[in-house]
């Protein structure tokens, strides 16, 4: 039976990726050696960084002034690294779930932490809009898509400040203004990768001006000098990237992403508004377009785990949604097809008819 992958992370993948990417494990560019037994200083991997992040640029649109890294550590190691790295004094935190919290959590290590705004008390089901920012804080950070809760950002804020962006599970699914952040990050295994890497683009005027020692492999500045070959990457997870870069590139790019993505969604919320059994779990003006929360209708609650038993019978893999929401999570990464979410939609449909 053919499966439909909506696992929130690490998630789905184009096939061609993954294939190219088999290919070169068994036979690197023709050299008899497998990708993952040759060294990050072989002469035929640099090419790989080089055209990763030479395609992050041109897809992202880059300008002059910023580095790509590509590091290991997740996007949990950023957390502690953006303060150690870019707070001087104060920070700026928007609260919209739980990663955005264990980001600030790492930043009251290194100076004063403001949290502007939190939808916490509503276990994150809207994104709060009346807030400001002291215009005194070194930067604003965000989460742009909220993996857990369904609830995103879709857009570059107008803020004050410089912002720094967790974009996690959302990069590379819509073009944006990344000269409004001094630095965005995203572990790759949401939408861009294999998990072991991260990808960090940031403002290269901004390091060395926190008032602090910071260890080596903790300082932005060492990976920035070395072109991410500090110590040796996470080389299959960057060729994986590489290929999935290669593939947005062909398909149209971000715009073409946003696209996708906005078409997708609408076809499952409108299936979820439309069906009697299922309701969703945020705000309608901050719905998610690579994370679909829904749950039971408060009448149909005890359907629950046959919806769910009903759906994997049918190929559907990862809807169960996070424990801290209930129900179920579609998540529709840039990989994922018009015809898996169709699948999905056929599945809510016929269950209904069932019911
Ligand atoms: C998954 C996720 C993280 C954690 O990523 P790791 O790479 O596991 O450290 C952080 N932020 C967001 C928004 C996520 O979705």
């Amino acid at each position: 039976m053919k499966k439909y992958n909506f696992n929130a992370g690490p998630s789905m993948l184009p096939r061609e990726v993954i294939e190219n990417t088999a290919k070169q494990i068994l036979d690197f560019n023709g050299s008899g050696l497998s990708l993952a037994e040759i060294s990050h200083r072989a002469k035929d991997f640099q090419p790989v960084v080089d055209e990763a992040e030479a395609l992050i640029k041109e897809l992202l649109n880059v300008p002059e002034g910023y580095s790509v890294l590509f590091l290991g550590g997740g996007a949990s190691l950023e957390f502690c690294m953006i303060p150690f790295n870019f707070l001087i004094k104060k920070a700026a935190y928007l609260n919209t779930g739980v990663w955005a919290k264990k980001a600030m959590k790492e930043a009251k290590f290194f100076g004063e932490v403001v949290e502007v705004a939190s939808s916490a008390d509503a276990n994150y089901t809207f994104i709060p809009k009346d807030w400001s920012c002291p215009a005194d804080a070194d930067y604003l950070h965000i989460t742009s898509n909220n993996t857990i809760y369904g609830t995103e950002i879709r857009k570059d804020l107008d803020v004050n400040v410089p912002m720094i962006s967790d974009m996690s599970s959302d990069i590379l699914s819509r073009p944006v203004d990344v000269s409004k952040y001094d630095c965005i990050y995203a572990g790759a295994q949401k939408n861009l990768s294999m998990a072991g890497v991260t990808v960090i683009i940031l403002k290269n005027d901004k390091l060395g001006k926190a008032p602090r020692e910071i260890p080596t492999m903790l300082d932005y500045r060492t990976h920035v000098d070395k072109g991410s070959m500090f110590n040796t990457p996470p080389v299959v997870p960057i060729y994986t990237a590489l290929e999935n870069l290669r593939w947005i590139k062909k398909k149209g790019g971000v715009e073409a992403m946003d696209r996708r993505a906005n078409e997708r969604a609408e076809i499952v919320y409108s299936e979820i508004e439309r069906n009697k059994l299922f309701k969703g779990t945020v705000k309608e003006e901050d719905r998610s377009v690579m994370n679909i929360c829904f749950v039971m209708n408060d009448e149909y609650k005890e359907l629950e785990k046959p919806f769910l038993d009903y759906a994997i019978s049918k190929g559907m893999v990862g809807i169960k949604g996070h424990r801290s929401v209930g129900g179920f999570r579609a998540s529709c990464y840039n990989a994922q097809t018009i015809e898996g979410v169709n699948a999905l939609v056929k599945c809510m449909k016929d269950f209904e008819a069932q019911n």
